[in-house]
């Protein structure tokens, strides 16, 4: 596995492999790697012939200091588990290569932007878009894979590679799971065992809540129940659980087909933001 902190050496790398006609997958991460990330890695190798991760935690998406300072460093660990997965190259750059003088661009994505994660975390999608710009032409991928956990990110890339004529295929992998059902996420290591374990709760509500809808209750009500029911629990804070159109997350009306929702949560557990979803496929 070869190791790039500079873009020079690692564009000229990749023009090497590009000149051998091989196709380059891209997978950006934060790093403090799990079996979310490297199942992005597996469907990379699977569908292209050199697989590249990024680790970097980008400064620019935090609407929060103490969420930044918090955020797991492990680079050591992550580059061993990337080896043993069979990742080809590995970009880790620095803050200053990053962002060599503070950034002035500001990208909007308008109406997908300003709701869920965007309404609540104001300027975090644009520091998505700035790093996940640069570092796609930095790398000039084939495919780029995305995990379905930050669906909302998702889409945000999808109109970003629209909009800009991003040469590349994005691919939205599924979310992988503890046993307990709770999203993988380098922010679960920051739960106490007890928080951790009851945090399965956040996908039995979106369960729930899935079937209650297939059974034709509506939607009012069921987000009632779901409120009730996050109120009694003392170690959970439910910062929203929206049913949305999957296409846009824009609100759902009464004549949309379940198989056309989504439904979003983001809770607070001991301080930690967790977000997690599930695309009703009835
Ligand atoms: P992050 O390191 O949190 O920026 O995540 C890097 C990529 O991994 C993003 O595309 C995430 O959506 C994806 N990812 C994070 N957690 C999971 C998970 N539990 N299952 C699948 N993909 C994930």
């Amino acid at each position: 596995m070869r190791i790039f902190h500079e873009p020079e050496s690692l564009k000229k790398h990749l023009s090497s492999v590009k000149t051998d006609q091989k196709s380059i997958g891209f997978v950006p991460t934060m790093g403090a790697l799990h079996e979310g990330h490297l199942s992005l890695i597996d469907a990379a190798k699977n569908t292209t012939d050199k697989v590249v991760a990024s680790i970097y935690i980008n400064p620019t998406q935090f609407d929060n200091q103490s969420d930044l300072d918090a955020y797991p460093r492990v680079a050591e660990q992550d580059l061993e588990m990337l080896k043993n997965r069979g990742c080809d190259i590995v970009f880790l750059p620095t803050d200053t290569i990053m962002y060599p003088k503070p950034s002035q661009l500001n990208i909007s994505f308008g109406s997908l932007e300003n709701t869920l994660e965007g309404k609540e975390r104001p300027g975090h999608f644009n520091g998505v878009g700035l790093i996940v710009s640069k570092l796609f032409h930095l790398i000039l991928p084939d495919h780029a894979f995305f995990g379905q956990k930050d669906y909302q990110q998702f889409l945000i890339i999808d109109q970003l590679c629209q909009e800009l004529f991003f040469p590349l295929r994005l691919h939205c992998m599924p979310i992988v799971r503890e046993a307990n059902g709770l999203a993988m996420s380098s922010r679960n290591g920051r739960l106490s065992k007890l928080a951790f374990k009851e945090a399965g709760l956040i996908y039995d509500s979106l369960l729930r809540a899935k079937a209650a809808l297939l059974d034709g209750i509506h939607i009012p009500m069921i987000k009632e129940e779901i409120k009730n029911f996050y109120a009694g629990q003392k170690n959970f804070d439910l910062a929203y659980f929206e049913f949305r159109n999957k296409y846009n997350l824009q609100a759902v009306d009464e004549q949309m087909e379940p198989k056309d929702m989504i439904i979003c949560i983001a809770v607070y557990c001991e301080n930690v933001r967790l977000i997690d979803n599930l695309i009703i496929n009835s």
